[in-house]
């Protein structure tokens, strides 16, 4: 790399950026992102008339020069429990391991998990992911302080507890006015029932309602195991999608994450 030699200036306002040496469509090419942070040229060699215009060169090294990759299911902060457990039945993994464990994180936890977790995605050519977790205000600061592109929601889970989710309501709204007010427009927010095993039917419509008041998008788990399927079959005589969008779940801005057992039924295809 050459050109500024401050990083700080780099990321803390736009600049023009010449990447030279990549492969694009087969080709060997330039890349000239101008100061609206906009490709304003691509071209094998055009290094030599743009050069001075850039404030910033990357050699790309003859690699090839991709989209940024979008991660639509993440719960980033997890990645400070890497490794804690493995190789289990969902339901054992989370209500033995993961639940316990995640009743003693902080938020600063949260923050610090994020970080971390966006700096990998960034290393690894992941620029934007869709993100469900808790203390999502520190998680939402970490995306804000590395620069990356989110579409964040607060876990809601109400376990069928009146009470629990009253609270719940609360936490998405506060969360979501938080992102409004941080007026980032790489940071968005959705709302995020958590999947029907954890979420009452109140709760899920309350999330579909909310969602288009708000006009942001839903973030949910769905058909994650064949028990998922099973226990949503005996409970509502229905499969998980059809049960979701009697809910109001299943809209054009959902984001249904897993989808491990869904069948052929075209119900997702009808609802959206
Ligand atoms: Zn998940």
């Amino acid at each position: 790399m050459e050109g500024i030699d401050d990083m700080e200036d780099i990321f803390g306002k736009k600049c023009p950026i010449l990447i030279t040496n990549v492969v694009v469509g087969g080709k060997r090419a330039d890349i000239f992102i101008d100061e609206t942070g906009i490709i304003a040229k691509i071209g094998e060699n055009i290094r030599k008339t743009i050069k001075r215009d850039a404030d910033f060169i990357i050699d790309g090294d003859g690699a090839v020069a991709i989209p940024g990759l979008v991660n639509t299911h993440t719960h980033a902060a997890m990645a400070l429990l890497r490794g804690y457990a493995d190789d289990m039945i969902l339901q054992d993994w989370l209500a033995q391991k993961i639940w316990p464990l995640e009743a003693h994180l902080t938020a600063s936890d949260v923050y610090h998990g994020t970080r971390l977790a966006c700096i990998e995605m960034i290393r690894t050519g992941t620029t934007a992911f869709n993100d469900m977790y808790f203390f999502m205000e520190e998680a939402a600061r970490a995306v804000d302080d590395v620069g990356i592109r989110a579409q964040l929601c607060y876990g809601f889970i109400d376990l069928g507890s009146e009470e629990k989710r009253e609270k719940e309501c609360q936490a998405t709204e506060r969360f979501v006015r938080h992102v409004k007010a941080m007026n980032n427009p790489r940071i968005s927010s959705a709302t995020g029932p958590h999947a029907i095993y954890t979420v009452s039917p109140e709760g899920l419509k309350w999330c579909s309602a909310y969602a288009k008041e708000e006009n942001i998008g839903i973030h949910i788990h769905l058909s994650e195991t064949e028990k998922e399927v099973d226990d949503c079959l005996a409970q509502h005589g229905k499969r998980p999608a059809a049960y979701l969008d009697e809910c109001g779940i299943l809209t054009p801005k959902t984001v249904a994450a897993h989808g491990c057992w869904l069948d052929k039924s075209p119900t997702i295809l009808q609802a959206i």
